[in-house]
């Protein structure tokens, strides 16, 4: 049979070769619409009460394992076991497959669809809330009757992970020795997942078309991370080239980690430090392994995913000060949480957001529940103790927002004085700028802060108005556009005009056409994840301030991205042909 070849977007380099498994497919938008002949009906009314039943004995069991603190969360499960014996939605569903002759997952459409129905006609934000619940009852009914609730516990072996999407809470469950690569339906350039991967070290594309519709479990796939593709059975030709690119991959990647324990200085002397993003305690060994002179980014948000009790205070501070101690005497700059847009705490479950990227996320998030983020304070202010280490503020819009999180970090200090628990009074504070307002008034925040971090993720979202997270809209994730060049160079200079350093740990930080850029801004770091430092250093240590400047100069004459992103890859491809071959880029998609 001839191979199938399916296009996406490349999140995390490399090759992987295996078994494709794939997660729930519950998520599968399009619901199978049939109308049934006679003698089926009463075999679909049976798979409708079975996936009933599956439903209600999959959530007594998770009821039952509940601890007793979280009484709360038993209330809600107890409320959708209630739902699911309601003669409402089951009992309906059932009716409209007798008298409509259609199949269960349309005859439960239609049930929801009515029950919504008869409580938007209440107007009672109290029956919108519970609408949410049939749904969500609804949609684990209808993953049974896919049949293929499948969760990553029943992989066995080593895989090719497939799904629709995947959460970054998902993507923290992913055990390397388990899975080989991963490919998904939903996500853009700079998702989550993707940042994951990276971190991880497995070769990832998002944003693949006909995924589901054209692969079935246990059939032979290959993930090219470099070009954003997804081969369904290779044919010998295929296996032949492709085995081949992932031999010259992993030999690219040893030769290079041979000199990534360099300083990250141009050959004119120019220093930039190469700093590391991390998502999980466990990925410091790749830190040190790659050469990171330091933690840019430490993403504390993954250590409350995927469980139902917050972590305390002293669990936090024992994570915190395990990480300064064994980074020590480098750099370990901790982020406060970045709950929010795609990342959620079971233990408070999603909010109803229309705009969640522009919701309540990050510092805003932490102001509406202070507890948990003066816990959080006093855990990064209590590792202060050894090492080095920094605290930064995500998603800060003004001056109002981070005087109130500094304001919280003043009261945290206070409170651990009278306690007589020791800390830093002198732990650096830094500001992420990573909203356009806050660009704006870059001047005035230099003024509050010690130190600048760009996180050009979630600048390029907001600036661009495209979510980051949409393979609909990845073409225009720009990180050349003209506004955000010049965005990042007016940061920057506003940090050097106040005194202080700026550094940039968004994922264009690891893009080798982007990081001449931003050396010829002098940008004092970068930070990117732990993988893509040997190669990026290499383009530090082989470039020189004087070419760097110059491009920047050409860079900044242009008026497009498309004449920027023309001039930018002749430019670099032609100072570091070997540095590229392996390396996909932001300035590259199929769709550009
Ligand atoms: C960013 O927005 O660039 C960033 C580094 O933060 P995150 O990717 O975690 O939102
Ligand atoms: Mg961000």
């Amino acid at each position: 049979m001839a191979s199938v070849v399916l296009k996406g977007i490349p999140v995390s380099a490399g090759i992987s070769i295996g078994k494709a498994f794939f997660l729930s497919r519950s998520h599968i938008h399009k619901l199978p619409r049939q109308t049934l002949a006679d003698e089926l009906i009463l075999a679909e009314t049976a798979r409708l009460e079975a996936a009933f039943k599956q439903t209600k004995d999959e959530l007594t069991a998770i009821r039952g394992k509940l601890p007793p603190e979280l009484r709360e969360h038993a209330l809600i499960m107890d409320s959708h076991l209630m739902i699911l014996s309601d003669p409402k939605l089951a009992g309906a569903a059932k009716n409209h497959v007798l008298q409509l002759r259609i199949n269960a997952e349309w005859a439960l459409e239609k049930a929801v669809a009515e029950i919504d129905a008869a409580f938007n006609a209440l107007e009672d934000p109290y029956f919108k809330e519970r609408m949410q619940d049939v749904r969500n009852v609804a949609k684990r009914v209808l993953g049974h009757l896919a049949g293929q609730q499948q969760d990553m516990k029943a992989i066995q072996g080593r895989v090719v992970l497939l799904a629709h999407d995947l959460t970054p809470a998902d993507t923290a469950l992913i055990e390397v020795d388990k899975i080989m690569s991963f490919a998904t339906v939903l996500g853009g350039k700079t998702s989550h997942s993707g940042i994951l991967a990276r971190s991880l070290g497995i070769p990832a594309v998002v944003g693949v078309t006909g995924l589901e519709e054209r692969i079935e479990d246990g059939k032979l796939v290959v993930v090219d991370g470099l070009k954003g593709r997804v081969i369904i059975d290779p044919d010998e030709d295929d296996l032949a080239h492709y085995s081949d690119m992932k031999y010259q991959f992993e030999g690219y990647q040893s030769a290079i980690i041979r000199s990534c324990h360099l300083p990250g200085e141009t050959i004119d002397g120019y220093r930039v430090v190469v700093n590391a993003n991390i998502e999980l305690f466990e990925e410091v060994s790749s830190v040190i392994d790659n050469g990171g002179e330091g933690i840019g980014l430490y993403r504390t948000e993954f250590s409350y995913m995927n469980r139902t009790q917050l972590p305390d205070e002293d669990e936090l501070t024992e994570e915190y000060f395990d990480l300064a101690s064994i980074m020590a005497p480098k750099k370990v700059v901790i982020r406060t949480l970045d709950m929010g847009a795609d990342k959620f705490m079971t233990h408070f479950g999603t909010l109803e957001e229309s705009n969640p990227a522009m919701g309540l996320r990050a510092i805003r998030f932490c102001m509406s529940h202070r507890d948990l983020f003066k816990t959080q304070l006093r855990a990064i202010l209590r590792a202060s103790v050894v090492g080095n280490v920094s605290i930064m503020f995500p998603m800060i819009s003004g001056l109002r927002e981070i005087r109130q999180a500094t304001n919280m970090l003043r009261q945290a200090k206070e409170e651990l004085k009278k306690q007589g628990l020791r800390f830093d009074p002198d732990m650096p504070v830094g500001c992420m700028v990573e909203l356009p307002s806050a660009v704006m008034i870059a001047e005035i925040l230099a003024q509050e802060v010690d130190f600048f971090s760009i996180g050009t993720n979630d600048l390029i979202q907001y600036s661009l108005g495209i979510d980051r997270a949409n393979r609909y809209v990845s073409y225009l994730y720009q990180p050349l556009h003209p506004a955000i060049v010049r965005s990042i160079k007016h940061v920057v200079d506003s940090a050097h005009q106040a005194g202080i350093e700026v550094s940039l740990c968004g994922e264009m930080a690891s893009d080798p056409y982007c990081v001449p850029i931003l050396m010829g801004m002098q940008i004092d770091a970068i930070s990117l994840n732990p993988q893509a430092i040997p190669g990026i250093k290499r383009i530090v240590r082989q470039a020189t301030m004087a070419d760097c400047k110059d491009l920047l100069k050409q860079v900044l004459e242009s008026r497009t991205v498309s004449r920027t992103n023309r001039l930018v890859r002749d430019n670099i491809f032609q100072r570091f042909p070997d540095e590229l071959m392996f390396y996909s880029s932001l300035l590259e998609t199929d769709e550009g």
